[in-house]
């Protein structure tokens, strides 16, 4: 085992220890020849099904398949495929996920990245049945998270689900992954840093307390895992090994603090939002990882404007803050103008009024900020990144930097920022300049 590899073993063991749902993660080269003997270290049962696609399949499925076969000590059932070319994780296939698991009790081993994972995932999790996830591209911290996001009556919505028992992840798959999955793991991973910003301020006002561990397991080597983007571009091993320890940190992360704040901040509801209006480059849908991007980029650049604001400009807004908040029915009506009657702006609405507090609270909340400038705008310069480190480091991965690469133009940039501060409840920085009358600050951003 080379040293890279060893190191991350080392650390993931570490983590393991306080997970509660995942027990092993195998990181290696050629591992894919353990699966057998992982399987049955962690399993009861002896029966057993692979779920993946063609492309997966090719990848990495049948290996697996033939190395479960190979001993006669388990019951293989014929490997589930999907073979469509292009295929979503939404209800319909889900529900060919979970007949396919009603007719056995075989445990599954989801071999694939972001669709795949998911489907298997919620599927399980409805018969009640653990699983293996065998990664096939760095391309998402959602590995050992236990939510899985599925489209339901045209809403992507996160799940409630296990996390998997085993992840087994093959670098020598991931070397052979299409880049694109990679780069898209790499800008998911990059997200991290102003979502970590985000419950900075979450913390100070007392809505969403920091986690320390799972703050420390994500936050204290995010930029070692981040510090070879030229690697990831290249498809390379050792790259591909930081960025994979890092995603799967994250879900573990996730696990450890029952939270996905770990992991997503308000870059992640421009993700959310443009899912949600369906939004398509060149008639296809951007992977999450590069929709997470160009809002880091997004949001990194909110932050230098907040982060530029005196304690004199930021106390003057006091003064106006009475004018400055929504009452209950301009929401509502801003809901309807942005997601019109349907059902989308309902789900918005009710998500906004979650999200809903009246003015003493959102005085209360001004207060703590005003009390704490200084110091806060320190510790948030320490965490965060120059926007244009952020597009930089995107661009060196082979990521999308800019929003026009994912079909996204200035105005309907700058219109997201006020559709995506509407949606899921979660406080980030568009809450903050939204409460504390700064709002103005977006109209001045160039992307
Ligand atoms: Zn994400």
């Amino acid at each position: 085992m080379n040293k890279i590899i060893e190191e991350t073993t080392k650390r993931l063991e570490q983590c393991l220890l306080l997970a509660d749902e995942t027990r092993l993660v195998s990181i290696g080269q050629n591992n894919l020849l353990q699966t057998s003997n992982l399987f049955q270290h962690c399993f009861d049962s002896k029966r057993v099904v692979v779920i993946a696609d063609r492309n997966t399949f090719e990848a990495a499925g049948r290996i697996v398949n033939t190395n479960l076969c190979s001993e006669n000590i388990l019951s293989v059932e014929e490997p589930f495929l999907f073979l469509e070319q292009e295929f979503h994780a939404d209800s319909k296939h889900l529900e060919a996920v979970r007949s396919c698991l009603a007719k056995t009790d075989a445990i599954p081993i989801a071999v694939g990245s972001g669709t795949i994972n998911d489907l298997v995932k919620r599927a399980a999790f409805e018969c009640q049945r653990p699983y293996m996830i065998i990664g096939t591209a760095a391309s998402v911290d959602g590995y050992t998270s236990f939510g899985a996001s599925i489209e339901v009556d045209g809403m992507k919505q996160t799940l409630t689900c296990s996390a998997p028992h085993i992840v087994l992840i093959d670098l020598k798959v991931l070397e052979r992954a299409p880049q694109e999955l990679n780069a898209a793991g790499y800008a998911d991973l990059l997200a991290k840093i102003p979502a970590g910003a985000d419950w900075i301020l979450a913390d100070k006002i007392g809505t969403e307390s920091i986690h320390r561990i799972a703050w420390d397991i994500v936050q204290k080597p995010l930029r070692q895992w981040l510090s070879q983007p030229e690697g990831i571009a290249r498809n390379d091993s050792d790259a591909l090994c930081l960025l994979i320890e890092g995603l799967i940190m994250s879900g573990l992360a996730m696990q450890i603090a029952k939270t996905s704040r770990t992991a997503s901040g308000a870059e992640h509801m421009f993700s959310h939002l443009w899912d949600n209006q369906h939004h398509t480059c060149q008639g296809k849908i951007p992977s999450h990882g590069f929709k997470v991007g160009i809002g880091s980029i997004a949001v990194s650049l909110l932050y230098e404007k907040v982060l530029a604001l005196t304690t004199e400009e930021f106390s003057k807004s006091k003064q106006n803050i009475a004018a400055t908040h929504r009452r209950w029915h301009e929401i509502e009506q801003a809901v309807h103008t942005n997601f019109g009657d349907g059902n989308l702006a309902e789900q918005v609405l009710e998500q906004s009024r979650q999200k809903y507090v009246d003015l003493p609270e959102i005085i209360r909340r001004f207060d703590v900020f005003l009390e704490h400038w200084d110091e806060l705008k320190e510790e948030l310069r320490y965490q965060l990144l120059p926007a244009a480190t952020i597009r930089e480091m995107l661009r060196k991965a082979n990521a999308p930097s800019s929003p026009e690469e994912i079909g996204i133009n200035h105005d309907r940039l700058l219109q997201s920022f006020g559709q995506a501060q509407l949606i899921r409840y979660r406080y980030n920085i568009l809450d903050f300049v939204m409460e504390t009358g700064h709002w103005e600050l977006i109209s001045s951003i160039i992307p």
